[in-house]
């Protein structure tokens, strides 16, 4: 069945794959976003042809305007993070896929199932700082939210047809990065080109970098807490380098259910544009004969302290998970200009944490007001 698609971030790395799923499938695309990345923007619309085109960075937007001028059958151009939230908005696709970075992508996911869109979610910062508004506003839309990071759409592959009241542990599985085996000393001295070098996953730079910290993982859990109404305590981190579980459901019963499979996000992306329907897909295939053994371990959270934040900050919930996304964003950045050293991260997002006002039930201007002053905070640490 044809599709007809919103893709909002269609530059990125999870952007291009999905464009990768839609080339294959034959869908329509009805709106793409991109930041800065003029260019890759051009080539995507001379071949998808898509209705509406949002640049959000005003420079980048100007140079698109007049690239665009002139041209036959050009799209119409939205600007700015209010031209991302109209045209999350606009009535044509069967599905948004939110594939943004940070928190600039909670305002499209919020105004998307405002709109009563299905939302595929690759942008878990929209969960990590607005999960309970995010979450609510699914039910109140009733409209359908689609996990894209591969582990919760493995955990939404093994909860199809289970009730979720049944589910007594999630596995969320990680492949513990780069510096899995990393000495304290080591860390100390990571540098960014080694940290962007990610074993099994090609991504984006903040999110690899967020990998090389487990703070990625933290990221997630906090996902699945919000994604599949679970308490903290229900959800266990399993390191699992080889990559090829990429979660499982324990179920009341004991029953454990996983998904498996060669890593390859074009398997999440496409589930979540056809579920609950599963159709064909060129991807290379699991052999267990040649996969001989796969490891386990638990994550250590004194050499990564990153996993026990993201956990903290979801025991104490209200604007908390938001007050650390805010501060990881600045130092994740700051780390890769090469103005903080790798275990800075996780030392200054404490000191933030210990600072920043905490509110216990923000609206959503609350969390753009806090995200707004923590980002300042955390400058002065550097
Ligand atoms: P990339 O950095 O590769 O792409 C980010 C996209 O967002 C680009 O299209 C970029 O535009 C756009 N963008 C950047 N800044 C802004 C902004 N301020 N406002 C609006 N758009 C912006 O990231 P990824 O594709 O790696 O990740 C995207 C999301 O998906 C993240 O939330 C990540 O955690 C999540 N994810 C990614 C996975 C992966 O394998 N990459 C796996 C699971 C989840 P431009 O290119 O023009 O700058
Ligand atoms: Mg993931």
């Amino acid at each position: 069945m044809s599709k007809k698609i919103t893709l909002l971030g269609s530059t990125g790395s999870i952007g291009t794959q999905s464009l990768d799923v839609i080339r294959a499938q034959g869908y329509e695309v009805f709106g793409l976003s991109a930041h800065s990345h003029v260019d890759k923007i051009l080539e995507q619309i001379e071949e998808f042809h898509p209705k509406y085109v949002c640049m959000t960075n005003p420079d980048a937007a100007a140079k698109l305007d007049a690239a665009l001028a002139g041209r036959a059958n050009a799209p119409k151009l939205l600007t700015g993070p209010e031209g991302l939230k109209e045209l999350a908005a606009m009535d044509g696709p069967d599905v948004v896929l939110n594939s943004v970075v940070g928190i600039a992508g909670l305002g499209a996911s919020l105004t998307a199932i405002e709109s009563g869109h299905d939302l595929a979610l690759a942008n878990k910062e929209s969960l990590v700082t607005g999960g309970s508004l995010v979450t609510d506003a699914v039910r109140e839309n009733n409209v359908k939210l689609l996990p894209v990071d591969s582990e919760h759409s493995a955990i939404f592959q093994c909860l199809a047809g289970e009730p979720y009241s049944k589910v007594e542990r999630i596995l969320l599985t990680a492949s513990g990065g780069p510096f899995r085996h990393s000495t304290p000393e080591e860390l100390r001295g990571v540098t960014p080109e080694q940290a962007l070098r990610h074993p099994r996953w090609d991504m984006g730079a903040k999110i690899t970098i967020d990998s090389a910290t487990m703070m990625n993982k933290g990221f997630e859990v906090i996902e699945a807490r919000w994604l599949f109404d679970v308490k903290p305590e229900q959800i266990e981190v399993v390191v699992h380098p080889e990559s090829i579980v990429h979660s499982a459901v324990q179920f009341e019963d004991g029953a454990v259910k996983a998904q498996l499979g060669v890593p390859d996000m074009r398997v999440p992306i496409q589930y979540a544009f056809t579920y609950p329907a599963r159709i064909p897909l060129q991807s290379e295939r699991l052999d267990f004969f040649t996969l001989g053994t796969l490891h386990f371990e638990r994550p250590d959270v004194e050499r990564f302290p990153c996993l026990a934040i993201a956990y903290e900050a979801l025991h104490r919930g209200g604007n908390m998970p938001c007050v650390v996304n805010a501060a990881n964003e600045v130092l994740n950045l700051a780390f890769r200009q090469g103005r903080v050293g790798f275990c800075d991260i996780s030392t200054t997002i404490r000191k933030v944490m210990e600072q920043a006002p905490f509110e216990l039930h923000p609206t959503l201007d609350d969390y753009f007001a806090i995200d707004r002053e923590v980002r300042c905070l955390t400058e002065t640490y550097l």
